[in-house]
């Protein structure tokens, strides 16, 4: 009991500085009650409403992002997105902190308890799985583009209700690029890695991954020139960006979910690249907001929701070995953040009262307007 009160003590207290490095940096400001009667927003929301959801992949520290010291990190976020958006500083991870089982549970709205390195799927619904069936939407109408093939059962869950049939499709740009390139003589190493943590670990795949040939059919991309654009990019995040903005061009789905993952590259030691990965994903970020600026099918119709799978450890926990991993499962590593931006949500405000990351597709559910019967969370009111 005494330390779970000290763990919320110190959440709070992140949440806090959280909000006031960015009170001071961004200008935002602190929000209050909701004072919109719910009318109000209903007729503020267009018919037309997507969303877009980024997992700000990996983890990173405060000292390396919102605080002074780091703020240089995260031009994007700090100058631009920021102040557009609704704030949360105070967003608790109580699950467990492995890529795919947490990334997995903020997709479920429940703590999914699988091992992180098997090839499983979620066991509660998905949130694709909900918005699919509630609303009663195609399969081209939801979809995943995501870091590393351990992540192919992300789009369907094993639950009996939902399940086969349901899913999101899930691209796995390494995969299409490795099936690409195949005999091709490039050498695509730095985009094919598959993980940070476990270097020889190679899942087996199986289920709703996307194939070679649609490549050409839904993406409208010859082999040829991915080919020749991948070799223009340095991370396998720029390659997921890459396949996600081909996507909202082509297919323009509802629901579209982008798994980010080269901060991770912090589990290799070395501070440097860590840094890069989080400068590139801030720079993503930035990118794909711009795109949802200007893609005439998600302009003014779509809410984009940044957050982080989970942190890394202190520099100050024993157990831990600094920004290079997430192994103590301390508070710092389980207070994170998220960030809203665009349709019915207010800009330039920070709320620093805890929310739970089961809390996400309950808001996507009210957002969209389906029913996540069995998530554990609850929906954010002052995003809706
Ligand atoms: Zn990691």
């Amino acid at each position: 009991m005494r330390n779970l009160s000290k763990a919320r003590e110190v959440s709070q207290s992140v949440a806090r500085t959280r909000r006031d490095f960015l009170r001071d940096a961004a200008g935002v400001a602190l929000g209050g009650a909701l004072v919109r009667p719910s009318w109000a927003r209903a007729l503020a929301l267009p018919s037309k409403r997507r969303v877009i959801v980024v997992t700000f992949g990996g983890g990173a520290r405060d000292q390396e992002t919102f605080m002074i010291e780091g703020q240089e990190n995260i031009p994007h976020l700090m100058g631009e997105l920021i102040p557009q958006s609704s704030f949360f500083t105070q967003v608790v991870n109580r699950g467990i902190l492995g890529h795919y089982v947490a990334t997995a549970s903020l997709a479920t709205g429940v703590y999914e308890t699988f091992n992180n390195f098997a090839a499983v799927s979620p066991e509660s619904p998905t949130v694709f799985e909900y918005f699919r069936k509630d609303l009663k939407r195609p399969s081209s109408d939801a979809w995943v583009v995501a870091p590393s093939n351990g992540f192919n059962r992300i789009g369907e869950s094993s639950h009996r209700s939902y399940g086969p049939g349901f899913g999101a499709r899930v691209i796995l740009p390494k995969r299409l690029l490795s099936a690409a390139t195949s005999g091709s003589g490039h050498d695509f190493e730095h985009l094919l890695r598959d993980n940070y943590e476990t270097p020889y670990f190679t899942p087996e795949l199986a289920g709703n991954e996307f194939e070679l040939e649609q490549l050409g059919a839904i993406m409208k991309l010859s082999v040829d020139d991915f080919q020749r654009h991948a070799q223009t990019l340095s991370s396998a995040d720029e390659l997921s960006v890459y396949i996600a903005r081909q996507l909202m061009r082509q297919v323009a789905p509802t629901l579209l979910w982008i798994t980010l993952h080269d901060i991770d590259v912090a589990h290799e030691g070395a501070y440097s690249l860590y840094i890069e990965g989080i400068r590139r994903t801030d720079r993503l970020c930035g990118e794909l907001w711009k795109a949802i600026e200007t893609e005439p099918e998600y302009a003014g119709n779509t809410t984009f929701f940044i957050l982080p799978d989970f942190g890394r450890d202190s520099d100050d926990d024993a157990g831990g070995n600094g920004f290079q991993h997430h192994r103590t499962g301390d508070t710092l590593s389980r207070t994170t953040w998220m960030l809203v931006a665009g349709a019915g949500v207010r800009q330039g405000v920070v709320f620093d009262r805890a929310v739970d990351s089961t809390d996400l597709v309950p808001t996507l559910g009210a957002k969209l307007g389906f029913n996540p019967a069995l998530a554990q969370g609850k929906p954010i009111p002052e995003v809706l």
